[in-house]
């Protein structure tokens, strides 16, 4: 990486070939070590990248393919990113395969800064439910889960200990845009227990030896932390034990689990059964 601002900012420029500097510096952001020196990722797509300007996350540089300029929804979001201090480049296909490593890649991406939220000012509220997820591994499950915290209105979602990256394009791909909307915090397991400690309402913890049906559990009045575990090693003894309540979802075949995104999405509709209602 060269820089941690790419190119002059609330600039237009072309760009043709894949060995630009720029264009390093913004296909290296597949790589966690470069996202991490420069506090930045990527999200693909128009519908994306509009979502995060209104949501107020800040753009670092816009890439538009030069075919896609005419599309006035495309320029309008080129003159917000020269506006917020941003770069435009007008990338050929070649370069914008190269920086999606996609064969069709989208006609826009953008670079934006990462954001997470502080735990110590997160002070969840009686109503609201919050899911933390213990050393999730896999960025689909990640992203998914992020999507789903969406769907349901849930207040944020925390990753708690070595997770993997929420601004990796996997995991923003599966996220489809929640990852701009739902609020993440991340800490080391002792801090996360400290701060459920300090912090009201229950935390439910997942459990595949859990005792209680997950049906069963008073989620009303909240808060709610949601504590899920590992893919591979479920959750450890520590979390489990500062658990209010271990759920069980119930399996009737002979499957040894569910998928972790799966268990959280039964969870989530069943904690926010009472908020989510088809208006009549
Ligand atoms: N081998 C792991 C174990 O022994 O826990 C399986 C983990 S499972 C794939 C990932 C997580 O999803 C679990 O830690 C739990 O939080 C949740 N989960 C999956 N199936 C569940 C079930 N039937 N009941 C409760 N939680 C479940």
């Amino acid at each position: 990486m060269t820089n941690h601002r790419p190119g002059a900012p609330g600039q237009v420029k072309e760009v043709t070939s894949t060995a630009n500097p720029i264009v390093k510096d913004i296909r290296a952001l597949a790589v966690k070590k470069y996202r991490d020196q420069t506090g930045t990722f990527m999200a693909e797509g128009l519908k994306l990248v509009i979502e995060a300007l209104d949501l107020g996350w800040t753009i670092r540089t816009l890439v538009i393919a030069k075919s896609g300029k005419a599309n006035p929804a495309v320029g309008k979001v080129a003159a917000r990113t020269v506006a917020a201090g941003g770069l435009v480049l007008e990338a050929s296909e070649k370069v914008l395969t190269a920086i999606t490593r996609r064969d069709n890649p989208q006609a826009v991406l953008g670079v934006f800064e990462q954001r997470y939220r502080p735990l110590a000012e997160i002070s969840p509220q009686p109503g609201e439910v919050w899911v933390a997820l213990d050393r999730v591994r896999d960025p689909g499950n990640l992203g998914t889960i992020v999507r789903t915290a969406d769907a349901v209105g849930a207040s944020g979602v925390i990753l708690v200990g070595d997770t993997t990256d929420p601004f990796s394009m996997e995991a923003v791909r599966a996220s489809m845009g929640s990852i701009f909307a739902v609020p993440l915090a991340r800490a080391e397991a002792g801090a996360f227990l400290g701060w459920r400690a300090a912090v009201g309402g229950i935390m439910v913890g997942t459990h595949l030896k859990g005792a209680v049906d997950y049906r069963e559990i008073a989620y009303e009045p909240g808060p709610v932390v949601l504590l899920m575990g590992n893919e591979q090693q479920g959750l450890p003894d520590d979390l489990a034990k500062a658990c209010d309540t271990l759920a069980l979802i119930p399996q009737a075949g002979r499957a040894d689990s569910l998928n972790l995104s799966v268990a959280t999405a039964v969870m989530l509709y069943e904690v926010r059964r009472a908020a989510l209602k088809v208006k009549a």
